[in-house]
């Protein structure tokens, strides 16, 4: 029976253990299906803006699934599994390859591109993107690498060797979700990073009451400090632009200016001058 052979149990939730365990056997073998074949994977493009000007200067690629039977998936739901499961490695080569594209036939402006820590740790990861940016044809000062803080706090020698590699190359590599990893200030003094995305919960407080304009002004000032360039991300008022515009810092993306939209988009954008489609403050 069912109990007998262990199945059956239910979570804290109340949800079926075996369910749970069907269900991502599922994803994993449609996620392998979904990296053969072209066309449920799709990357949009979030426009970042330089603060003092609102021109458009960067965009930042961030991966949907859209899956055959459930539709539209989070990336906050499937990369964690492409990760256990390794074919992250696959899905960001893909993601990478896509963005190297798309960016090369623009005239202006950079990609950056969300790296995760698996790929990161790649001793090939390096040299991969080195053979990427040659068939597209992308100039590496065009490139912009995303590794999260926490990835960057642990990060091993592996890794180490690929950041310098690819800085080498005149790749940038940026700091997202900076803030949340509680790595202290001094760290970034010997390290090899060129910029610093600000996260969206610090941006949140801002005009709350909680102290964030002061811990997000530290963040700006020791940046600049060290010599690397800031962006807020999750930017969402008129408000919060203006306050980051004030204390100087560099570049503003969020749901203000735009939403992550499609390649057309960006495309149209640019050809529209590049300024943001709603006003900045
Ligand atoms: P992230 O790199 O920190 O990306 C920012 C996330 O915040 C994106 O969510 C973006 O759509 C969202 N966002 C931007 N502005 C706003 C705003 O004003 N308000 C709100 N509420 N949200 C905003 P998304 O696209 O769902 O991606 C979530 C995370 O999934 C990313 O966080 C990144 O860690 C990961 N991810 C996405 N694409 C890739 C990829 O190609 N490779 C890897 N390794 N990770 C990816
Ligand atoms: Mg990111
Ligand atoms: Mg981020
Ligand atoms: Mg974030």
């Amino acid at each position: 029976n069912a109990k007998a052979s262990g199945r059956g149990r239910f979570t804290a939730f109340g949800v079926h253990m075996d369910v749970i365990i069907r269900e991502r056997a599922e994803i994993e073998r449609d996620l392998h299906t979904a990296l053969e074949k072209p066309g449920q994977f799709e990357v949009l493009y979030q426009p970042k803006y330089r603060a003092q000007t609102g021109d458009l200067i960067s965009v930042e690629a961030l991966v949907r699934w859209y899956h055959p039977t459930r539709g539209w998936l989070s990336p906050t739901f499937f990369i964690p599994i492409a990760e256990e499961t390794g074919l992250i490695k696959a899905l960001g080569r893909d993601v990478l390859e896509e963005a190297c594209r798309a960016a090369a036939k623009w005239q202006i402006g950079s990609v950056a591109v969300n790296v995760s820590p698996i790929q990161w740790r790649t001793p090939a990861f390096a040299s991969e993107v080195r053979s990427i940016l040659e068939t597209s044809g992308l100039d590496p000062h065009r490139l912009e690498l995303e590794i999260t803080e926490t990835a960057w706090m642990d990060s091993t020698s592996t890794c180490v060797a690929n950041i310098q590699a690819l800085r080498e190359l005149g790749v940038a590599i940026a700091l997202d979700d900076f803030g949340t990893g509680f790595s202290t200030f001094g760290r970034l003094h010997d390290t090899e990073v060129d910029h610093i995305k600000i996260d969206k919960s610090f941006i949140d407080g801002l005009g709350k009451l909680r102290g964030d304009e002061a811990i997000v002004q530290a963040i700006v000032d020791m940046a600049h400090a060290r010599g690397l360039k800031t962006t807020a991300e999750g930017v969402q008022t008129p408000e919060q632009s203006a306050f980051l515009t004030e204390i100087g810092c560099d570049e503003l993306q969020g749901f203000l200016f735009s939403e992550p939209v499609s390649v057309g988009d960006i495309d149209k954008l640019l050809a529209a001058g590049g300024k943001p489609t709603r006003p900045q403050s």
